[in-house]
């Protein structure tokens, strides 16, 4: 503590200012209340109610009086501090210089206030706003006394900080948040650019989180991004920022690097991921996906980058995720084009812009067409007929394939009635279903919807389902396929041999139609292993009792290896490729009526003679 008097150093006054309190010379309190008049009572209320710690020395800086306030927040009670004097509070934390510059101002203004951090009688420090004043005689008389009266700031101070680090940080995981990220960005961009240092803003998105969050539970999901954050904060050095974008999206600010460098240092980063953690007693392996963007050459502002990092980091997921990726201009016009495609895409069946193309389907054997797969196609302003392998992924992402697939199942219901009107009601459709459909829990009803309102035979309606969809929640796909199945709609799996569905599976599902997958039956004379398996499919699903469809059938080679190993029907542009209606419904009026001749009357290029009929490519 500083001292009370000249003789170890220090001004005597300094001892006043350390105890912070108002000091009154023995007799100043009765004058006070003298000049108050009948108001001592009033002064005695004040002086016990006041919120503010009051301290009255006399001009030997002895105290001679502290009010309640002082002893609550000092910890002193009256009788321990009378005649002692206010050094006794002395934190040690200022100066000697700070005590005489205060007095000097005492002496010569006989007032002065300003903050100051003092200490309790339990020893713990507080930091206050001391004022303190002498009282003289007379002006330009002795001091009487002096009279200081203060107020704790520790609280406000703490919430004041709490503010600022809240308004600073992410509430989660405690990590700055991306205005502070900001802010540090700017000052760093002001210090690179130079040679080979550059700025670098590198976006982590972890991989599949969704399903590890349900896995988890919502608070066990929380305190994963927690262990996260904590572990790439570890990853960095103290220059470095890391901070979360909110779910499970973090940055990383590397202010100042070698350009050279950057893959090591966000490899680097990376590593602190690579342990499994431990969120309630169970194991969590994380993986990420991550894009960098690098100031100067990527963009001129942090949130430039930060957008340019995001683009990077999602040609990192399209390039199957756990890996890095640093921008480039062209994933930008890339990223651009999806966007704009997007747009589009979502007036697309407002604007009447998708059609359906129609590929016939025909049975092996007499080569008649029996049905059709409907393919949808984009009439896109500006672009031309878009082919669905160009948005179909985009739509399925967007949710936008809702909306798409309803309008297919209308549409190709309201042929199907059509059809039957026109004699051609033996003719059977298949419409694609994507699996998102299933997921939304939507299809069921947009069936039933497209079928009452086309009023046409659900026993010609065909739904093409893909391995996928039925590996996703089988047992909720199973109910909703019984029911449908009840409706008398028909079942094909689509692109079969491609993924792994057990062949009990599919009996359970009481499916109609195997459709081989094209690389299978490309590969049929040319591989004695693809001919093998084809022939192994088409024996399981017959003892199964299910139909198979040869897709992408190209060839006469083809259509007549298929035929032997006992195939039913195929499609391929050997037989037809996918064609407008008006073109569909001539063609297969013809093989109608040629289907009816006597055997003697039919083309020797195959019962049907479809490649000259206009549907052969
Ligand atoms: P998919 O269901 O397997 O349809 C068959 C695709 O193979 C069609 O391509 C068709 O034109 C093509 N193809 C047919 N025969 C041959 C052939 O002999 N050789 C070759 N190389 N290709 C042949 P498309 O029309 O481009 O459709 C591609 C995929 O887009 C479809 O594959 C289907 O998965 C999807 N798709 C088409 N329409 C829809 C739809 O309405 N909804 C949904 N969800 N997906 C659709
Ligand atoms: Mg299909
Ligand atoms: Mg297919």
């Amino acid at each position: 503590m500083g001292s009370d008097s000249k003789a170890d150093g220090a001004t005597p006054l300094e001892g006043v200012v350390a105890a912070g309190a108002v000091m009154v010379a023995a007799g100043a309190l009765g004058a006070a209340q003298a000049a108050a008049g009948g108001g001592s009572r009033l002064l005695a209320t004040l002086w016990h109610m006041a919120q503010v710690a009051v301290l009255v020395t006399d001009a030997q800086l002895r105290i001679v009086a502290v009010n309640p306030a002082f002893e609550q927040l000092t910890g002193y009670a009256e009788h321990e501090v009378l005649g002692a004097k206010p050094s006794l509070l002395q934190s040690g934390l200022q100066p000697h210089a700070f005590y005489e510059a205060m007095w000097q101002a005492l002496g010569a203004h006989g007032v002065w206030q300003g903050e100051i951090t003092n200490r309790r009688k339990d020893g713990t420090h507080f930091h206050e706003f001391l004022k303190i004043q002498a009282i003289r005689a007379d002006e330009g008389g002795q001091v009487r006394c002096y009279v200081a009266t203060f107020n704790d700031l520790t609280l406000e101070k703490a919430a004041q900080s709490q503010a600022q680090h809240l308004a600073s940080h992410d509430l989660l995981t405690g990590l700055p948040n991306l205005l502070l990220m900001r802010d540090r960005a700017g000052q760093a961009m002001g210090q690179v650019g130079s040679g080979s240092c550059v700025m670098a803003v590198m976006l982590l998105d972890l991989d599949h989180f969704k399903a590890i969050n349900d896995s988890l539970g919502q608070a066990g999901g929380d305190e994963l991004l927690r262990q996260i954050g904590h572990a790439l904060s570890t990853g960095v050095t103290s220059a470095e920022t890391v901070s979360r974008r909110g779910g499970d999206e973090f940055v990383v600010l590397f202010p100042s690097a070698d350009a050279t460098l950057l893959p090591q240092m966000a490899q680097r980063v990376l590593v602190a991921l690579a342990d499994p953690f431990a969120v309630n007693g169970r194991e969590a392996v994380v993986s990420a996906s991550v894009g960098v963007a690098v100031y100067p050459s990527d963009g001129a502002d942090f949130d430039t980058l930060l957008s340019h990092a995001e683009v990077a980091m999602y040609q990192a997921k399209e390039s199957g995720r756990r890996c890095i990726r640093f921008f480039t201009d062209d994933m930008n016009q890339g990223a651009r084009g999806r966007m704009d495609l997007l747009s589009d895409l979502s007036r697309a069946v407002s604007r009447g812009e998708l059609r359906l193309h129609f590929q016939p389907v025909v049975n092996l054997a007499s080569s008649v067409v029996v049905g059709a797969e409907a393919l949808v196609r984009w009439e896109r302003p500006g672009v031309g007929l878009v082919p669905p392998g160009e948005f179909i992924a985009l739509a399925e992402s967007s949710g936008l394939i809702m909306g798409i697939g309803q309008w297919v199942l209308n549409e190709a219901c309201q042929h199907l009635a059509r059809w039957r009107s026109m004699g051609l009601g033996h003719l059977h459709l298949a419409v694609n279903v994507s699996a998102m459909q299933f997921r939304q829990g939507q299809l069921e009803q947009q069936v039933s919807d497209a079928l009452e309102r086309s009023g046409c035979d659900p026993s010609r309606l065909e739904l093409e389902l893909t391995e996928s969809v039925l590996m996703v929640r089988p047992d909720e796909v199973m109910a909703v396929i019984r029911r449908l199945k009840q409706r008398g709609v028909q079942l094909s799996i689509d692109d079969f041999g491609t993924g792994y569905s057990s062949l009990a599976y599919l009996r359970r599902l009481a499916v109609d139609k195997l459709k081989i997958d094209q690389s299978f039956v490309r590969d049929l004379t040319i591989d004695p292993d693809g001919a093998a398996i084809v022939r192994a499919v088409i024996q399981m699903a017959r003892s199964l009792g299910l139909k198979t469809v040869g897709e992408g059938v190209e060839t006469q080679v083809n259509r007549r290896a298929l035929q032997v190993l006992g195939c039913d029907l195929g499609q391929g542009y050997f037989f037809g490729r996918p064609i407008g209606v008006a073109d569909f419904e001539q063609a297969a009026l013809r093989s109608s009526a040629v289907a009816a001749l006597p055997p003697s009357g039919l083309g020797a290029g195959g019962r049907l003679g479809l490649r000259g009929s206009g549907l052969g490519s």
